[in-house]
Parts: structure tokens; sequence; C-alpha cells
């Protein structure tokens, strides 16, 4: 505060706003409504609220609070205050708001922000520099002789194989630097994908190489695009949430900017989300954003020069001296697939998600390390919306109105112990305490078919921005390792994509095919007993079929599992209903595997010239953290390749 009385100016952010809903214009208003204002007022001490200039504060983030043990449900935000306008509107707040001093906890010190400082502009920003175009030092602390290479000859060839969320800002950050990138991706373009999956929900055609995993966007395209991650919050810096100082060697004077989930949230804003993103507390797009975002994304790329190549499949890396040289793909267009051909490339950065089994094995025939991890297996578990929105909010569940209304439409998540310690019980097979949890929650989606092939069955969610379906559906998964592989005689590097896809083909089997899932009613699974023909209506297009769910995984999991559901039961009165009903199956959570990299240059342990990132190589768990890993990989890269000598 000192420096802000020496100074005139400066942002302190103020949060635990509470404003109750029925003062509230409702969760799509971000401005700063009168009520805000009466809070404000109330942290400042300031007597008249209506006196505050609501242009001296903006609103950084809104969440809404229903939970039980409040009075009231509320809408919670955090205010950024701009101190010099706020004292040049309203001089007589400097007494009130110096004595914000004592009040630790609520109120912080933030860095003022640039107007634009989505990635685009941050990489602009330093080749001016670097240049010697404009900016210099910019306040930046640069040094005007730094040593950027303005790569117009010998630009460095890479390859980046995967359109999906860290394939794409891996190529952005690799094309703005300089780099000559070419995108390959098996899977199609959206507008093709999307017909593609059009006749997989309404002819059961599916498309081994264009579906809801592969394509343009990679797999969170047709999802609910839910942009909230266990790396921070979309207002927050990895740097600060990780701890991580990898980037300050590559590139310092992106530091101070960089704030890697922020930017990469204002670079989706750039390509056409809107921009509530940046400041609702769960923010998600739902699948009609995701669309044209990744259209101008891609036009943005071509812009740049990237050479994106769809209907293109790389099948093996080209390997010379224990260094990776190029690749070999084929085409995988809707006519017969085409003779290989081979491509030469200074790098490959693999970024081709969990879901591309045939990567793996080619991988282990190059003798590259992978490590089995563990993840989770389970159930989509679908309850009606409005059951869940009347469990979460009781009386205001009327305010939902289909996602039109003044409270979000309501979500969940769950987590639980069980077996073991911490369960309190101990299952049959007395074995230890598992962790059950719900994942990838989606109100107002629908359960879509995430197999890329026929004969295996597995499944997710999605959702469009208003959540406006009747259905409410949820992974319910609960963790799996080493042992439970071993158990059923899976080995090696591979023993979790083996055991992911044994449930998958049992889910099919149960089906009894076309694509139609194996479901059991919640209450059903707890009594271990065939549900009747007529279960309740489900949002799967495909159709659903009667089944013993509860003899699909072995007796540890499926008793972890009902645990578990009885535990969230007492979290959430209503859950365990007749209306409640568990698809299968849910496996691919989470890559089964780890392929080790170098932790400052990203490159593979095993194999030069080969950098895996993102989900598939078991560096991210969702949108926004895949994004992430593409962003530092893409400096990284363009470090290793000498894009930029030493430290600039
Ligand atoms: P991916 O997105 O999987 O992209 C990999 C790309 O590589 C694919 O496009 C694939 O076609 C391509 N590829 C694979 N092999 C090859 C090859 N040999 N040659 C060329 N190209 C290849 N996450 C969230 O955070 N929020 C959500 O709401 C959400 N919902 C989801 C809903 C669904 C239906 C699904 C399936 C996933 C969802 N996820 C969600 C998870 C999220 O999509 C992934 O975590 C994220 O997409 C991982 O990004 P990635 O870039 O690592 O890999």
């Amino acid at each position: 505060l000192t420096d802000v009385k020496n100074k005139d100016e400066g942002f302190w952010r103020l949060s635990k706003l509470g404003v109750p809903v029925g003062k509230d214009p409702g969760k799509d208003y971000l401005g700063v409504c009168d009520a805000l204002l009466e809070a404000i007022a109330k942290v400042l001490e300031f007597p008249v609220a209506s006196m505050l200039p609501p242009e001296a504060f903006s609103v950084v983030r809104k969440s809404f609070d229903a939970r039980k043990l409040l009075k009231e449900p509320k809408f919670v935000y955090t205010v950024d205050m701009d101190v010099g306008k706020l004292l040049s509107l309203e001089p007589r707040t400097w007494d009130f708001i110096s004595r914000l001093e004592t009040k630790i906890g609520i109120v912080e010190h933030v860095p003022q922000e640039r107007a634009s400082d989505d990635l685009i502009s941050i990489i602009h920003d330093c080749k001016r520099i670097h240049e010697g175009i404009g900016l210099k030092d910019g306040g930046h602390n640069i040094h005007p002789e730094g040593s950027y290479k303005s790569p117009t000859i010998n630009k460095p060839k890479i390859a980046v194989v995967g359109s999906g969320p860290s394939g794409l800002f891996a190529s952005l950050v690799l094309a703005e630097l300089g780099a000559e990138v070419t995108l390959i991706e098996r899977g199609q373009a959206v507008e093709q994908r999307g017909r593609d999956i059009g006749a997989l929900v309404v002819r059961r055609i599916l498309q081994s190489e264009s579906n809801f995993c592969f394509g343009e966007g990679g797999a969170g395209t047709w999802s609910d695009g839910k942009l909230v991650t266990r790396i921070g919050r979309n207002s927050d810096s990895v740097l600060a949430t990780t701890g991580k100082n990898y980037r300050i060697e590559v590139i310092p004077q992106l530091v101070d900017n960089l704030h890697c989930n922020h930017e990469v949230m204002k670079t989706l804003v750039h390509f056409g989300a809107p921009r509530n993103i940046l400041v609702d507390g769960k923010p998600h797009l739902g699948t009609d954003r995701l669309i044209p975002l990744l259209r101008n994304f891609r036009q943005h790329l071509q812009r740049l020069g990237v050479t994106i190549k769809f209907g293109m499949r790389v099948d093996d890396l080209i390997v010379e001296n224990a260094q990776v040289v190029g690749v070999k793909v084929s085409d995988t267009g809707h006519e017969l697939h085409s003779d290989s051909k081979m491509l030469g490339y200074d790098a490959v950065v693999l970024a081709v998600g969990h879901s591309a089994r045939d990567i793996y094995q080619m991988l282990l025939s190059h003798k590259v390390d992978l490590v089995p991890k563990d993840f989770s297996v389970g159930f989509r578990i679908e309850h009606p919306q409005e059951l869940i929105n009347s469990i979460q909010y009781s009386a205001l569940a009327t305010e939902v109105c289909s996602g039109r209304g003044k409270v979000p439409v309501a979500d969940y998540k769950v987590v639980k112990y069980v077996n073991g310690e911490d369960g309190g019980t101990t299952s049959s097979t007395g074995e230890k305490s598992r962790s059950c949890y719900s994942f990838c929650m989606c109100p107002g989606g629908q359960v879509v078919l995430t197999s890329t092939n026929p004969s295996e069955l597995c499944i997710n969610g999605m959702s469009f921005s208003r959540r406006a379906s009747r259905w409410a559906n949820a992974a319910l998964v609960v963790t799996v390792s080493s042992k439970d592989f071993n158990a059923l005689q899976f080995h090696g590097p591979l023993a979790g994509v083996e055991f992911q896809r044994e449930f998958e083909r049992r889910a099919a089997t149960m089906g009894g095919g076309n694509f139609v899932l194996p479901v059991q009613t919640v209450t059903d699974f707890l009594e271990n007993k065939l549900s009747a023909t007529s279960v309740p209506p489900s949002s799967y297009r495909l159709g659903v079929k009667a089944a013993n769910l509860h003899e699909l995984f072995p007796i540890h999991i499926t008793e972890a599992l009902q645990r578990s559901i009885l535990l969230f039961d007492n979290e959430l009165p209503g859950y365990i209903s007749k209306d409640a009903l568990l698809h299968g199956v849910e496996t691919r959570t989470s890559s089964p595997i780890q392929i080790p990299r170098n932790s400052d240059t990203y490159e593979s342990i095993s194999l030069k010239g080969l950098y895996p990132i993102g989900e598939g190589a078991g560096y991210a768990g969702g949108i926004v953290s895949a994004a992430v890993d593409g962003l530092y990989a893409g400096f990284a890269v363009a470090k290793n390749l000498d894009l930029y000598q030493g430290d600039i």
C-alpha cells in the first residue's frame, strides 16, 4: 500500500466478495452491479456504496456457491481495484483503503496487466524487441542487443503429430518463433469430422480415423469443453502453482507476462472464445463454440505458413544414428489407404493423445522408454439434470431454466477413499484403500461413443454451450495400478493399455454389438441384480441394453465402486436413484503410460529428436493442461533447435 500511496497507482485484488443470488443479475453478467459495490464498500469500510465509481473495479473471477452450509446461495467475486483511478474519481476513499493494510488475506497486490497478453501478442512483442523494431526495453528489462536469430534461412523443419490442444499450441509457438512447421493429423478437419460423427451417431458408421477421438482439435472437440484444470485456475500463473522455473531459462522476458493458464485462455479468446472464460469460476465452452474457434486457430496457423495435413497418419519414425530424422506416413482419407511416404524433419513433436495405441506399439519397436502409470476405470453415470439441480440447489433449482436462467446448470464433484483405513470398511478381498471419484462431469450433456475400433466400447460426455439437455452425466471411476494389470496377466509397458482393452471388449460383448451400451440402474448395481429390460431413458443415441455391469470388472473394483456410490449419496442425498443409470465403460480417463522426457528440453530420454507431449505422453489430463504442455514444449524445442541462441 505504501507503494500505492507514493505512486498514486496500482492494482489491489479483493477476493471472497459475496453477493446473494437475489441481488445479482445472474451468472452471465460480468460487470460491477450495485450489490457488488455494496460488498466492496463493506471491505473498504466506505460508508456510501453508491459513491464508489464502478469504473475503478473490474471483475476477474465470478463463481457460484450453493453449498448447503450457507444461509443463502451466493455469487462469489474476485475484483481488481485500480487505486489510481479510484482516487482520481473518489478521493474520499483514501482513508478507507489505507486501512486495508490490516486486512491481510482479503486484499493482494497484483501486477498491472497488459491490455492484450495472449500468447501471440507476447511473442510478437519479444520478437520486435529483439529485432530492434520499437518497444526497446518496453519496461520488460530486456537487453537491447538480445540474441534472437530471425530464422529467414535454414529454418528448422519440425513435424507436430496430432492437432489436439497440445499439438496446436506447440505448433503455434514454433511457427510464431519462425520454425517451418508441418502439422500432421490422422483425422479430418472439423467440417468433415462433423459429418463423420453425424454418420456415427445416426447411421452407426464408425470411421476409424475420424471420430470423437481423432480429428482436428483432438479428443476435446466434441466435448463439454470444460476449461478447468488441476494445474491452476484460469487466472493463475502455472509458474506460481507448479513452482516450475523452466521458462526462466528459456525465454526470460516472457516470464513476467506468461501466466500460462491465463495465456492459454486469452489465446482461446483471441480465436473466438467468449471473454467470460477468463472470469468464470468454472469456465466451459461447449462443442458449438469449440468448432469455430478451431477453424480460426487453423487459419492463423496457415497464415503463419504452417502446412496442415489432415487425413495423414504417422505410422513410423525414421531413425538414423539414434536420432529421429523424419516420419513414415500414410493417407487415411475415406478411400483406400495409400502407400506410405517418408518425410524428413529436424524434430518430431509427438502430440498423439492416449487413444493412439498403435503409436505406443511403434515406439516400443524403436526401444523408446514407456512406463506404465496408474489411471482410473469405471462407468459413466447419468441422472436427470433436474434431479442434480434439486440436489444441489433445493428451491433455487427453478432458476436454472435449461441454462438460460440466473444460476448455472448444476454440476457436482465427489471423491472418496474406499476400503482400508480411509473407507472404514474392508473389501471382501481385503484390499487396500482406493480413490473413487466423479470425473469430467457434463451438466446438460450427453453420453457419447469414444471407441476408435468397433470391437471395443468406451464412452465419455459432451455438451453444447448452453448445457440445455435433460441429462447430467459424469465418469464414476476408481484408480487402478500395475497390481490390477498383473492380476489379469497383463505385464510390460503396455499392461495398462491391455487392461483398458479387455474391459472395452467385455463391454462391447455385454452390449450385444452395434455400439449398443450395456447399462444398469444404480440401485440394481448396488444389489448385484440385472435391471429390468425397460431401463430408464438415456441420452446415448446408439441404444442401451440392460446388463450385469456388476460382473464386468473384477470384484474388488466393483465393490470399490459400490461403496463409493453409498458414500456419495451421503454427500448428495438422492444420488442413488432408480432414475440413475450406469453406462459401460469408462476406461480412458488418462494415459495408461508415460514417455519419460528430459524435464528441461522436453526431448525423449531414449530417442533424440523426439518430443513426446500432452496427454498421450502422460504429461496432461484435459484441454488446458494439454495446451499448457504444448506451449512449454514449443519453447523448449525452439531453444533446442537454436531458434534462439542461448538465453535471450
Ligand atoms: P488429443 O486431444 O487426444 O489429440 C491427439 C491428436 O493426435 C488427435 O487429433 C489424433 O487424431 C491425432 N493422432 C493420433 N495418432 C496420430 C498419428 N499416428 N498420426 C497423426 N495424428 C495422430 N478435457 C477437458 O479438459 N474438458 C472437457 O470437457 C473434456 N471433455 C472431453 C470429452 C470427450 C468426449 C473426450 C474424448 C475427451 C474430453 N476431455 C476433456 C479430455 C481432453 O479432450 C484431452 O485431455 C485433450 O484433448 C488431450 O489433448 P492432447 O493434445 O494431448 O491429445
